[in-house]
C-alpha cells in the first residue's frame, strides 16, 4: 500500500519527524527558513498532510491547490493567524495547532521580560559587556519595583492565566481585559476586569496575550500609548502586529512610558537598522516565549500527532475547524 505524504516545511523537532516518518512519506524543506511559496503550491497539491511553523504564510491559493487531497494542515503553534482557517474550512483541509502544552513556558518568559526591562537586567549586562562598569555605582543601574505593582492583562486566555499565577508571589494587584468575563478565574486569584482604556491608564505593567485578529492588529499604537503612564511598561508575548513599532519608538523616545520588554515584533526578525533597537528602554527577544527545549519539543510531537489522527481518521486533539 503506498503511505501518505506529509511534508514539513522545517524538521525542527526530530522526535516530531520521526514520529511522522513511521507511517507516513515525509519530505522536509531543508533550510532554516520557510520555502518559498512556489514549493508550498507544489507540495500543497500533491501530500495529505503539511506540518508548518507559524512564519508559513498559508492563504487561499495554497489551500485551493491543496483541495481534493489534503487533508490537514498542522501548525506548531498555538496562534494560526498565518493561515485562512476560513478558506481550509470551505475546502474541507482541517487546521490544527498545539495548545495546552505553551503556556506555562510563556508564562515563564513573560515575567523574564518584566523583571529584565523593570530591574535592568539586559542594560547592566550590556554595560558590563561595554566595560561602562567600572566603579561600584548603582545609580545608573536604579530600576523599578516589580513585587506589589499594578499589572493588567490583555487577553486572559491561558497563558494570561498562568502569568496571572506566577505575579501571585510578586504580591501583583492583578487587572485584566478580554470581550467576556472570565468569573470563575476572577473568584480563583482574586483578579478584577477592566476595559482596556483603563488597564493603560492604571496598571503599571500592561502584558499582551491576545490572538491576532482585525480586532487587534495595532491595539496598540500612538494613542493606547498616551494613555499609559510615564512610569509604566508595555511588555507584548502576543504577536507583532498587536503593536505598531514606530509608535512605541516613539513613545519611548519622548519619555511617555517608561520601558518596554517585546518577545514579538512587526516584522520578524526585526531590522537590526531600526532605530527601536538602539532605545535603551526596551528588551526585545527573538520570539521566543514558548522556546524551552521541553516545550518546542512537545509542540513538534503535538503537531504530528495531530497529522496521525487526520490521516487516520481518529478524533484529531487539537483542531481549529
Ligand atoms: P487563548 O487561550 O486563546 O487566549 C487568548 C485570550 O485573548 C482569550 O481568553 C480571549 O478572551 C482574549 N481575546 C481575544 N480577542 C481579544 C480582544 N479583541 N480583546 C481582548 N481580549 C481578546 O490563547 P493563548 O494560548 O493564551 O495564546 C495567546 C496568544 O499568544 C496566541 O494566539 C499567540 O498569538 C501568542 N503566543 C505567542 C507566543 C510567543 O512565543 N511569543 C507563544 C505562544 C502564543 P475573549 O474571547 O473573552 O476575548
Amino acid at each position: 500500500m503506498t503511505k501518505q505524504k506529509v511534508y514539513a516545511t522545517r524538521a525542527r523537532v526530530p522526535e516530531a519527524i520521526e514520529l511522522l516518518q513511521a507511517l507516513f512519506e515525509v519530505e522536509i524543506w531543508p533550510e532554516t527558513t520557510p520555502p518559498p511559496r512556489e514549493v508550498v503550491l507544489d507540495k500543497a497539491s500533491k501530500c495529505h498532510a503539511i506540518m508548518t511553523e507559524v512564519d508559513d504564510q498559508i492563504d487561499e491559493e495554497i489551500l485551493e491547490a491543496g483541495k481534493g487531497n489534503l487533508q490537514v494542515i498542522a501548525n506548531r503553534g498555538v496562534g494560526y493567524n498565518n493561515i485562512d482557517v476560513e478558506a481550509a474550512t470551505a475546502r474541507n483541509i482541517k487546521i490544527t495547532n498545539t495548545p495546552g502544552i505553551l503556556a506555562e513556558a510563556c508564562a515563564d518568559m513573560t515575567f523574564a521580560l518584566i523583571l529584565s526591562i523593570a530591574r535592568k537586567v539586559v542594560f547592566g549586562d550590556r554595560a558590563i559587556r561595554n566595560g561602562e562598569w567600572t566603579v561600584f555605582d548603582q545609580v545608573p543601574y536604579l530600576g523599578t519595583d516589580v513585587y506589589g505593582k499594578k499589572l493588567g492583562i490583555i487577553g486572559l486566555g491561558d497563558i494570561g492565566e498562568k502569568v496571572v499565577k506566577r505575579s501571585i508571589g510578586f504580591d501583583m494587584e492583578v487587572f485584566y481585559h478580554s470581550r467576556t468575563a472570565k468569573v470563575d478565574l476572577e473568584e480563583k486569584y482574586r483578579i478584577t476586569r477592566l476595559g482596556f482604556e483603563d488597564i493603560l491608564s492604571t496598571c503599571d505593567y500592561v502584558s499582551l496575550h491576545v490572538p491576532l485578529s482585525p480586532e487587534t492588529e495595532q491595539m496598540i499604537s500612538d494613542r493606547e500609548l498616551a494613555m499609559m503612564q510615564k512610569e509604566s511598561f508595555l511588555i507584548n508575548m502576543s504577536r507583532g502586529p498587536t503593536v505598531d513599532l514606530d509608535a512605541l519608538h516613539s513613545a519611548l523616545v519622548t519619555g511617555q512610558i517608561a520601558g518596554a520588554a517585546i518577545d514579538v515584533t512587526d516584522p520578524e526578525p526585526v531590522p537590526v537598522d531600526h532605530p527601536i533597537v538602539n532605545n535603551e528602554n526596551i528588551v526585545i527577544t527573538p520570539h521566543i516565549g514558548s522556546a524551552s527545549r521541553a516545550t518546542f519539543t512537545a509542540m513538534g510531537v503535538a503537531a504530528a500527532n495531530n497529522i496521525v489522527a487526520a490521516l487516520q481518521d481518529k478524533p484529531i486533539p487539537s483542531a481549529v475547524n
